[in-house]
C-alpha cells in the first residue's frame, strides 16, 4: 500500500510550497491537485468557453486528456498532451478554477484521477476536498490555515516575484471571494476534516511550517 498524505486548506496558505517541501523531506511525490482545477478553467477560457456556463465545461472536463508529470523543477500538468503549467498561476487562471471546481461534473473527473494516481504512488496530496474525500482513509490529514491578511500578503509578494503586478487590496478581495465560493459550494466544500490536524501558520516563517508538519507525519508514522 503507498504512503498517501492529505493537506487541506485555503488560498494562499502556503500548501503548495509547503508541500513540495515536506515531500521532497519525506522522499515522495507532491500532487498539486489545484493545478488540475486550473488547467480546467483555463482550457475553458482558451478556447472561448466562458467558466460560469456549468454545461460546456463538464462536457469539455469529460473531453480533454489532464495528465500531470514530475520534472526537476516540479509538477507539470498537461491537457491532451500540451504543457500549460506556465499559464496556471494568474488571478484570471485562480478565479476560473474557482468557478470550475463548483462543478460534481467537473470534480468527479478531478477526483477520480487523483485517487488513480494516489493509488500507485507514496504522494502528499493538497487541495481542498483531499482528508474529506480524495483520500479520505489517509493516516495522516493536515488542515494548513493563517488569517486572510496574511494569506493575502504572502500570495501578494508570490506574484510579485513572478513578475505580476496586482494590488494587493485585490488580492485580499479575490482572496475573500475564492474561499468563499470553496467553502459554500455544494459538492465537497473545503472544510477541516474531522481527523484533521489543524497547522495555523499566521506566526510561522516558512521553515517553521515545513518542520511542524514533518513533525506530525513522523509522530503519525511511528506508531504504524
Ligand atoms: O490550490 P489552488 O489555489 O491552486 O486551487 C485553485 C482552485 O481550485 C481553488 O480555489 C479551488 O476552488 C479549486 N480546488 C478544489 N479542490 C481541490 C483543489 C483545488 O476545489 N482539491
Amino acid at each position: 500500500m503507498p504512503i498517501n498524505i492529505a493537506m487541506d486548506g485555503p488560498v494562499g496558505a502556503g500548501k503548495s510550497t509547503i508541500a513540495d517541501c515536506v515531500a521532497r523531506s519525506l522522499g515522495i511525490l507532491h500532487l498539486d491537485t489545484g493545478a488540475m482545477y486550473r488547467a480546467v478553467g483555463v482550457t475553458a477560457l482558451k478556447r472561448g468557453i466562458d467558466p460560469a456556463d456549468r454545461e460546456k465545461v463538464t462536457e469539455m472536463c469529460r473531453n480533454i486528456s489532464l495528465d500531470v508529470s514530475y520534472e526537476s523543477d516540479g509538477q507539470h500538468t498537461f491537457v491532451d498532451g500540451e504543457d500549460v503549467t506556465g499559464i496556471l498561476r494568474t488571478e484570471e487562471a485562480s478565479m476560473a478554477a474557482s468557478k470550475v471546481a463548483t462543478y460534481p461534473g467537473v470534480r468527479a473527473e478531478m477526483v477520480e484521477a487523483q485517487q488513480r494516481m494516489a493509488k500507485s504512488h507514496d504522494m502528499l496530496v493538497d487541495g481542498r476536498d483531499i482528508g474529506t474525500r480524495v483520500l479520505a482513509d489517509a493516516p495522516v490529514k493536515i488542515f494548513l490555515t493563517a488569517s486572510p491578511e496574511v494569506r493575502a500578503r504572502r500570495r501578494f509578494l508570490q506574484l510579485q516575484e513572478k513578475g505580476i503586478h496586482e494590488d494587493y487590496e485585490k488580492v485580499l478581495d479575490d482572496l475573500i471571494k475564492r474561499d468563499k465560493q470553496d467553502m459554500s459550494r455544494e459538492t465537497d466544500p473545503l472544510k477541516k476534516a474531522e481527523d484533521a490536524v489543524e497547522v495555523d501558520t499566521s506566526e510561522m516563517t516558512f521553515q517553521e511550517s515545513v518542520d511542524e508538519i514533518l513533525r506530525i507525519i513522523r509522530e503519525a508514522f511511528s506508531g504504524v
